[in-house]
């Protein structure tokens, strides 16, 4: 059964029904589509609010996993959402061209530093959106199901054991670096003095595989030696060499997190008791699947994974569209982006914008971009083209929102 979700007339939840009993609602005009993913309907009339208890867990982190499940183990709900990760890099951008601005078009500005103050509890941009995607997912499915109780997982991520899990006492001290002067060094003597790619011993440069504001990190593991000119096409992306290392960004990001995540209403399980669940229900790895153990081991219901309900997946994008961030007008235009379409309106006077969940001829996607001409770009969930088409012929499903979901 794929189960339809019921809201009441008020906005509050239902416990959901299936598909034939919400055909039947919406024929006789007794309901109404609230929302095509995930299928919500509203009623138009009182109900009698018949509520079991639901027990929803959640997987923290870049890809969240989310799992909701009846007392008797029937799983509701199944979605994974993936968070952003071109925070950092758009800020980059964007303080680059602040920066150049000034200098271009300034005179002399009295220093303004000091009546700058972060405010309390402020948090890293990249980090304050994952919060947010975190509360998110959290209001959606309290807007979607009536739940009764969380699960959450609290754990401290240790970025050194990470990568040596032997690693004890002293060892947290001497990393690779122990006993070199700093990490040219190490790297410079690691690859016997000579660039990586053609062997030049002259014009050495150590080069970040991942970029720094791409989260690459200073780790040895993420720097090789190159020559002057071998760096300089490599930068230019002419090169590609392999990455090594894994980010450990985000359990960082988790970590600055845990104040507020100890703070939710939820009951806390630690990963050893997840883990222990998880293999118990004999799950796998996926994102879900540790929701579906976290609920195990904190209310004792045994999800049913015999009959488990259609995954949905989905990623957080951003609703904005202003481009400042590019340095360069796009192909074949005259200026930056800024003054771009953001949004298109139709003959019936039906408003067009970016992320807007739109159907022609039986085939549902997100509006990429929209053009002067009037035409539409529209794609699925992960960025690939569907249809273009005219704004006149498309059919909008729902409002655009952070989240985009896989749509079939
Ligand atoms: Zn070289």
């Amino acid at each position: 059964m794929v189960p339809v979700y019921v809201i009441n007339k008020h906005g509050k939840p239902l416990m959901p029904c299936g598909p034939r009993k919400a055909r039947v609602l919406l024929k006789q005009g007794k309901a109404k589509v609230f929302r095509y993913v995930p299928f919500t309907i509203q009623l138009l009339h009182g109900s009698s609010g018949y509520r079991q208890k639901i027990y929803a867990g959640r997987d923290r982190g870049l890809t969240q996993g989310i799992i909701a499940c009846r007392e008797d183990g029937r799983v509701l709900l199944r979605f994974q959402v993936t968070g952003r990760i071109d925070i950092s890099e758009l800020l980059y951008w964007r303080a680059c061209l602040r920066r150049s601005r000034r200098n271009r078009k300034t005179g002399y500005r009295p220093c303004r530093n000091k009546n700058r103050k972060r405010p309390e509890g402020w948090l890293a941009p990249s980090v304050a959106h994952l919060w947010y995607e975190h509360q998110k997912t959290r209001h959606l499915v309290e807007s979607t199901l009536p739940v009764t109780a969380w699960a959450e997982e609290v754990n401290k991520f240790d970025t050194r054991r990470m990568w040596d899990p032997e690693v004890k006492g002293k060892g947290y001290q001497e990393g690779p670096l122990k006993g070199k002067k700093n990490v040219r060094q190490y790297v410079l003597e690691r690859d016997s003095y000579r660039c990586v790619l053609c062997g030049n011993p002259e014009d050495l440069e150590t080069h970040h595989i991942v970029w720094r504001f791409r989260g690459g990190s200073d780790r040895p593991k993420n720097m090789v030696t190159l020559c002057k000119k071998c760096h300089d096409k490599v930068t230019a992306g002419k090169i590609e060499i392999k990455v090594l290392v894994k980010s450990y960004r985000w359990p960082a990001r988790l970590n600055a997190l845990n104040p507020l995540f100890n703070a939710l209403d939820a009951v806390k399980i630690t990963p050893g008791k997840v883990k222990k669940a998880r293999t118990e229900l004999s799950l796998g790895k996926e994102h879900w699947a540790d929701a579906a153990a976290l609920v195990f081991a904190a209310f004792g219901v045994k999800p049913d994974i015999e009959n488990l309900p259609l995954l949905l997946q989905g990623r957080f994008v951003r609703t904005k569209n202003r481009q400042l961030h590019r340095t360069n007008p796009s192909k074949g235009g005259k200026r930056a982006k800024a003054q771009g379409n953001r949004y298109l309106i139709n003959k019936s006077g039906v408003r067009f914008m970016r992320n807007d969940l739109v159907e022609y001829k039986g085939a549902t996607g997100y509006v990429s971009s929209l053009r002067s001409s009037g035409s539409v770009r529209v794609c699925d969930w992960q960025g690939k083209e569907l249809i273009n088409v005219s704004v006149n012929k498309l059919k909008k499903l729902q409002n655009r929102d952070s989240i985009i979901w896989e749509v079939s």
